[in-house]
């Protein structure tokens, strides 16, 4: 099992929903306020249904995600 951390710099991020549309358990929903850099950020919904695949960090062109994941005990 896995304790996972999501982080996501809102000085990076360009609000292009690419992580939104990629992840596979939907963790992530755009938000509907606008950030103080004019753009929709991704707001974390389902933390914990994160798998730590980390196709959304590996896929941010702008290198705006982090995924910290740790293993412990059940
Ligand atoms: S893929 Fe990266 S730049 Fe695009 S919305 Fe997600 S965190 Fe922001
Ligand atoms: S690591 Fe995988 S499951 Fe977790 S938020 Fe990113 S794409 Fe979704």
């Amino acid at each position: 099992m896995k304790k996972v951390r999501i982080h996501i710099n809102e000085d990076l991020c360009k609000g292009c929903g690419i992580c939104i549309s990629l992840c596979p358990n939907k963790v992530f929903a755009k938000s509907e306020e606008i950030s103080s850099k004019g753009v929709f950020l991704p707001v974390i919904i389902h933390g914990d249904k994160c798998i730590a695949c980390r196709i959304c960090e590996e896929h941010c062109p702008d290198l705006a995600i982090f995924i910290e994941a740790q293993d412990v005990e059940k």
